[in-house]
């Protein structure tokens, strides 16, 4: 193809997907352009605040040192949340110091700072409005200014991907693949934040919580909220299926209105200061929807892809490690001088060693599996639960035999029998996708 190429790899978007990528290649010795529409990186980004220990080390390795975080995460809880109250599970460890809070607009800056120091070309409030293709051949990108050719694009774009759209490489999403998440950061001092939390001064632990249960008059909604502890600010946010807040005409908003005044969360924020309201798209495409992940001269990675996994609350990882396999895959390809499709296919086979694709197969189900009882799950269980630690801890005088069987009864008279067997065969599903995943 005769085209004058100027630049070997170019990587769209500078998230940690787009970042990785272009470090991988820089590493290689290969030139390479990475662009963000941002005017700073990581402005136009967002997401809870966990970034974990493993794939940055990978990605970064001795720089990982530097890394600006505020805690490192220590305390994870999960919350099923009545309208009154609540029943919780805190799994607590000072050993455990996989994640990391930090916030976004420094994540960016950082990796950035190191990727430049590597040698990558940074192209910031540029955005990127089409693709160049020739031949069959995806060979450059068009932006607002200028053109940039080179014989491969990777596509770290983020969850909307328009750019992967006009190539046909996905579908277009529907509302019940995404969730759509507004977050607020609330500004308190650092004594109270440690006061409220128990947590230590010197920043060395920190607390996330995650929450699940509808406001009692609502329709079933997939919806979860978390909250993170920074070091003088708190992360609240919540998170819900596109489709049901269309189907039930609800704002998100009101969803985190609801956590902001619960009982539990109330006190926690008591007199915070909001400084930021952000929202965004989380894909939950999964590996049934994936999309094609390489054509000629077209690589895609991250979120772009939908690789993330929502039940753990994992994102950043696999859009770091997509982007080195991504990046890796562009360096072959060079070596090669072979763009092809077929060629660039050796990207998915790096995920399928990688416990990306592994992941992401085991949990292929789980979420439709977990949506579809989700009127048990986020309406019913929690009352339950309730009801059960209320005989529990109540000591009123009464037979305990005879209150335990009339909850156990409870369940037959205000749940039919079919719900119930649904429930078990989904919750017994998801422990065999687990058990036989990959
Ligand atoms: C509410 C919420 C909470 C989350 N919490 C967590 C968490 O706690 N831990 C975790 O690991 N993950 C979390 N995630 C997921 C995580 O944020 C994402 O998986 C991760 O950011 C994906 O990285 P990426 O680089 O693929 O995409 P992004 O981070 O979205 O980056 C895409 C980049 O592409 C740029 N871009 C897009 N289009 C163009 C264009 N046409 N031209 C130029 N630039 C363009 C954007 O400006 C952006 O910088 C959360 C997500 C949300 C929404």
């Amino acid at each position: 193809m005769d085209i004058n190429y100027n630049t070997d790899v170019i990587v769209v978007g500078a998230g940690p997907c787009g970042v990785s990528a272009a470090l991988e290649v820089a590493r290689g010795g290969k030139k390479v352009v990475l662009i963000d529409r941002a005017k700073y990186a990581g402005s136009k980004n967002m997401y809870g605040g966990a970034i974990y220990k493993t794939a940055l080390q990978e990605i970064f390795q001795e720089d990982f040192e530097t890394l600006p975080y505020e805690r490192i995460i220590n305390s994870h809880s999960w919350a099923f949340l009545t309208d009154t109250g609540s029943c919780s599970i805190t799994f607590q460890d000072e050993t455990n110091s996989e994640a990391y809070a930090i916030k976004r607009f420094n994540l960016e800056k950082w990796m950035i700072e190191i990727a430049k120091k590597k040698g990558v070309y940074f192209a910031p409030n540029t955005l990127v409005k089409k693709l160049i293709q020739k031949d069959g051949y995806v060979v450059g990108v068009e932006t607002e200014l200028e053109e940039y050719y080179a014989p491969i694009v990777i596509l770290a774009d983020g969850v909307n991907s328009l750019l992967a759209k006009e190539l046909n490489l996905r579908e277009k999403y529907q509302p019940k693949d995404v969730i759509l998440s507004v977050k607020e950061t609330i500004k308190l001092d650092k004594k109270t934040i440690e006061e409220r939390f128990n947590l230590k001064e010197d920043l060395t632990n920190g607390v996330t919580k995650m929450y699940l249960g509808n406001p009692k008059d609502t329709n079933a909604i997939f919806m979860m909220g978390f909250l993170y502890t920074f070091k003088d600010t708190l992360m609240l946010g919540v998170g819900a299926n596109l489709a049901d807040l269309a189907k039930n005409k609800l704002n998100i908003n009101d969803l985190l209105e609801y956590l902001k005044n619960h009982n539990d969360i109330k006190p926690l924020i008591k007199d915070g200061q909001i400084l930021e309201y952000s929202a965004h798209l989380i894909p939950e495409t999964g590996y049934n929807k994936m999309p094609k992940l390489t054509d000629n001269g077209v690589i895609i990675a991250g979120d772009a892809a939908g690789f993330i996994n929502s039940v753990h609350f994992e994102g950043t990882n696999y859009a770091l490690i997509s982007g080195k396999l991504a990046g890796k895959t562009a360096l072959s390809a060079l070596e090669n001088s072979n763009y092809s499709q077929g060629f660039l296919s050796l990207y998915k086979k790096e995920l399928d060693k990688s416990f990306i694709l592994k992941d992401l197969y085991t949990y292929r189900n789980i979420i439709d599996r977990l949506y579809d009882r989700r009127s048990s799950i986020m309406n019913y269980y929690p009352y339950k639960i309730k009801e059960f630690f209320e005989i529990v801890t109540s000591a009123n005088c009464k037979s305990k035999s005879v209150q335990f069987r009339n909850y156990l009864l409870s369940f037959l008279k205000d749940r039919n029998l079919k719900e119930l067997v649904k429930d078990g065969f989904a919750a017994f599903r998801c422990v065999l996708d687990i058990f036989f995943g990959r």
